[in-house]
């Protein structure tokens, strides 16, 4: 067993409002400057839609993340001669059409326009050219026509036969999907970088690129099938999510999470098995998830506890993961799982799948209809959860409508609490501990981050550019 201790993140997405509140927090945070205009490290996407870049998941344009061959995984983007033929002309990479021109407004005009009969305008203008210009795309533009059949159409996950059942006037629908970087634990933007300036971190397995060694070779934006890897033009070096290290290493949830609306965010510690994630990465794809999860240790496990004091991980961690929410999703509940796992990155993110609203057919039901009778089409989940096998979407979207409909049958003094709980996959035990955990859990109890050794190192304006965003003393991130 080779264990590492791995920062996880858990997103339940029926509890997303779509209000955009993490990623302004993110960009005002961390890419409010020159060079970073286009960057969301964090963003939410409405599906089904295109999201952003434009068709990220297509990756037969983009090439990204792991392929399977007989000799194991091999990044899609190509070999390393493949690669190197791409050094001057990378035909993979997102354009600024996938993205979109950005802009800002000129509020001056709002104060110093001179006397008119009509009020004056802020005008867009494009924060490339800096001419005025008219707006054709932004971040989330799928978001105004949600669920419409204009963006639904471009949605890679989709069938022609799921898009056009969607369609119909009484099965549309939306929900919101939030992404960050993953902090992968097979990370294809490290296996990509020539220059060897992208590392996982030992101690928690946070992903960042060290802007001192960054070559400007862009083979990490096309390798991440996440599009989670960002280049700055200003100061020629790859950016991405850095994990709000300087708030994690204190203890504090990153500042998505924290200023999260919906409170759908969740962050603890994982104690994953490196050496089976070796064994599992090249299963079938129905296989995936169960091969995935088998990597995740028990963290009460003695033994499992002794081999990670071995490998360095101290008390303090072991503690917060021994109270993991991330654990207790994952593992204990098992109602989170990671997003296209068969790209074969292994992420640390995972989300808990939408329930949604009923089709008129689950009238008869009582409002609280099996997972076949909602309006996602569970095919669709499965697509993005769990790399096409609908069980795994399927046996959690049963788990929760069971939490709904014993804890109702409680409240309201049902007699059918009995009868849930002998149909039901969970005991009463795990209903007790889910509804807790998705309905009433504290801030202390969601987010669960042990302090790091990295906490109070050295020169913060040296780490910073180690680390992810800036260079010392060439083009600094401030400029
Ligand atoms: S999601 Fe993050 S860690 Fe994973 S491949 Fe992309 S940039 Fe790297
Ligand atoms: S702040 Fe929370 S609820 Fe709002 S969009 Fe972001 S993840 Fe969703």
């Amino acid at each position: 067993m080779d264990i590492k201790a791995q920062l996880s993140m858990i997103l339940n997405l029926d509890k997303c409002i779509g209000c955009h509140t993490c990623t302004v927090t993110c960009k005002n945070m961390w890419t409010n400057r020159k060079g970073a205009e286009y960057m969301w490290w964090n963003n939410v996407e409405t599906k089904p839609g295109t999201g952003f870049p434009k068709k990220w998941e297509d990756q037969d344009k983009y090439k990204g993340g792991w392929d399977v061959t007989s000799d194991g995984l091999r990044l899609r983007l190509g070999g390393k001669f493949g690669m190197l033929a791409k050094i001057f002309y990378n035909p993979d990479q997102p354009k600024m059409e996938n993205y979109y021109e950005p802009w800002t407004y000129e509020y001056e005009h709002l104060i110093d326009a001179a006397e008119s009969k009509t009020q004056p305008t802020a005008r867009a203008i494009s924060q490339v050219t800096g001419k005025h210009m008219e707006i054709k795309s932004g971040p989330n533009w799928d978001d105004d026509l949600g669920g419409s059949d204009k963006y639904a159409s471009a949605d890679p996950n989709l069938s022609e036969e799921e898009q056009r059942l969607m369609m119909e006037f009484e099965s549309v629908f939306m929900f919101h999907l939030p992404r960050l970087c993953n902090h992968c634990s097979n990370p294809a933007c490290v296996a990509s970088c020539p220059s060897g300036a992208i590392y996982k971190r030992e101690d928690d397995g946070v992903v960042l690129i060290d802007q001192e060694k960054c070559k400007s070779w862009r083979y990490c934006v096309s390798a991440c099938p996440y599009k989670k890897v960002y280049y700055n033009w200003n100061t020629s070096k790859s950016e991405k999510c850095i994990f709000c290290y300087p708030r994690i290493e204190n203890g504090q949830p990153t500042i998505c999470s924290q200023s999260c609306a919906g409170k759908i965010r969740s962050i603890g510690v994982l104690l994953v098995d490196m050496d089976r994630f070796a064994e599992v990465m090249t299963v079938a794809d129905a296989d995936l998830m169960e091969a995935y999860e088998s990597c995740i240790l028990d963290p009460n496990d003695k033994d499992v506890i002794r081999q990670a004091k071995k490998a360095g991980i101290n008390d303090e961690w072991l503690k917060a993961a021994s109270k993991s929410p991330a654990y207790a999703y994952i593992k204990e509940l098992g109602l989170a799982l990671p997003l296209h796992p068969e790209y074969r990155t292994f992420p640390s993110v995972f989300y808990v799948p939408p329930l949604s609203p009923v089709t008129a057919g689950a009238e008869a039901h009582a409002g609280l209809p099996d997972s076949d009778m909602m309006k996602i089409p569970l095919t669709l989940l499965a697509k993005l959860f769990s790399a096409g096998n609908t069980e795994p979407v399927r046996e959690i979207q049963n788990k929760l409508t069971d939490v709904r409909k014993y804890m109702r049958e409680k409240r309201f003094g049902g007699d059918g609490a009995e009868k849930v709980l002998k149909d039901s996959a969970f005991s009463e035990e795990q209903i007790e501990k889910a509804y807790h955990l998705i309905t009433q859990a504290s801030l202390n109890e969601r987010m669960v981050i042990p302090l790091s050794s990295h906490a109070e190192s050295k020169d913060p304006y040296k780490r910073q550019g180690e680390v992810g965003f800036g260079v010392r003393g060439k083009k600094s991130w401030r400029q």
